[in-house]
Parts: structure tokens; C-alpha cells; sequence
């Protein structure tokens, strides 16, 4: 069984709570969706059996905080994660899924092999992909067994009724779960700044745990 890997590095998390932790990236190739400010979209890819990629892995010899399984979206290769999921676990690292947070079938496959779930919400008014609220919850009611924070990307466009179904997602399905909103790169900042001020006073009246937290990997030209 092969899986199509576009690129395997080393660097610090650029986002979300785990923000500056050294990991071992695996960035899988290709993906369900198709968002309007979507930069990985790599033309290339190499095809590694899951014994290949963990030999790869093992090449990593600093002290690392997690192996994060990016992309793309990593669920695509369900079966092909199960048996590098496995092979890393024996070899002592902790798991990180990056995941746009719709393949809910996959993930129950292989959830009790992953540590930390970093699970985005596509606004609709932000990703350009239509309703995806349903997929979401099935999602976030499997991630939930593990630790699991949320990742939204904020742009001018973005409506406040999105903001409004995440929060009920949330405190239906993951009340303790927090709430990234990560203010689009590509966008005037300043202007972004007004609105991630106001969603983040909703999201407290909601009683959601949220943070501002930028694409700090972006800002500094990191991977
Ligand atoms: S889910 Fe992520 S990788 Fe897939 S299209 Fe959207 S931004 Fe790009």
C-alpha cells in the first residue's frame, strides 16, 4: 500500500495551540476540498509504503514534540496511516492530525492512534465550500475521544452566523474544546483586526474558549 507524500521536514508548528513545538512534518498529497485561501497545493509528491516513510521518520534524531500528519488531507490514506500510525507509536512518538475535520468515517479508523487533533471549521464565508456544519459535528464527535482544539480562518468576507454555528457546534459536542480564529494572511490585517476583536467578544458571550492566534509559519517564511 502506498501513499502519495508531498514533503517531509522538520520545523516548529506555525499554528494553533501547540504554536513553536518542534515537529516532524508528513505533508500527504492531495485533498477532499477545495477552499478559496488554500496555499498547499503541491504539484509533486513522491509514493512511499508505510515501512519507507518510518524509515524516513526515524532519520529525525533531534528531541521532537509530535510527528503531524499534515497535507492536504492526511484521512485520505486512511489504511496507509493505520500501519505508519502504528510503526511510529512503537518507536515512541506522539501523534498530531492536521485535518480540514469532514472524513469522519476515516478518522474513527484510526482515532485511538492519535494524540492531538487540530480539526479546521470552513466557514463558508471564508472557504468558499459550501455547508460542511453536518460533516463537522459527525467529525468532531469522533475527535472528541482525544484532545482536540478547532482552527478557523477569518476573512473580510466572513459572516457572523458562521462564527454563530461554531459555537453551537461547540458546546453541543466539545465544550472544553478552544477556538483558534486565525486572521487570513493574504489580508489587510488592520481591517481583519476589527472583526477578529468583535468574534472573539461573541465567542466569550457564547461561553467558547477562543484565541487570536496569526499563521505565525507565514509571517516569518517558515515551512
Ligand atoms: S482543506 Fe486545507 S489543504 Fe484542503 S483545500 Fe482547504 S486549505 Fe487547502
Amino acid at each position: 500500500m502506498k501513499a502519495r507524500i508531498s514533503e517531509i521536514f522538520d520545523s516548529v508548528q506555525g499554528e494553533g495551540l501547540y504554536l513553536g513545538e518542534k515537529q516532524i512534518f508528513v505533508r500527504f498529497f492531495n485533498c477532499n476540498l477545495s477552499c478559496t485561501y488554500c496555499d498547499t497545493k503541491p504539484d509533486r509528491f513522491m509514493e512511499y509504503e508505510p515501512q519507507e516513510l518510518f524509515e524516513e521518520i526515524k532519520l529525525y534524531r533531534d528531541k521532537y514534540h509530535s510527528v503531524s500528519f499534515t497535507g492536504g488531507e492526511p484521512l485520505l490514506y486512511k489504511d496507509f496511516l493505520k500501519e505508519i500510525l502504528e510503526l511510529t507509536s512503537g518507536h515512541g512518538h506522539k501523534h498530531y492530525l492536521e485535518t480540514n475535520g469532514t472524513l469522519f468515517f476515516e478518522l474513527e479508523d484510526i482515532i485511538d492512534r492519535i494524540d492531538i487533533v487540530a480539526m479546521d471549521l470552513k466557514f463558508p464565508s471564508s472557504s468558499g465550500m459550501g455547508n460542511l456544519w453536518n460533516m463537522h459535528r459527525k467529525f468532531l464527535k469522533v475527535a472528541v475521544q482525544k484532545e482536540v482544539f478547532l482552527k478557523a480562518i477569518i476573512c473580510q468576507a466572513t459572516l457572523e452566523e458562521d462564527l454563530r454555528q461554531a459555537i453551537d457546534l461547540i458546546r453541543d459536542v466539545s465544550p472544553s474544546s478552544v477556538l483558534v480564529l486565525q486572521p487570513n494572511s493574504y489580508e489587510n490585517q488592520l481591517v481583519l483586526n476589527e472583526k477578529l476583536s468583535q468574534f472573539k467578544e461573541i465567542a466569550i458571550q457564547g461561553k467558547v474558549t477562543t484565541c487570536v492566534i496569526p499563521q505565525i509559519h507565514k509571517i516569518m517564511g517558515l515551512k
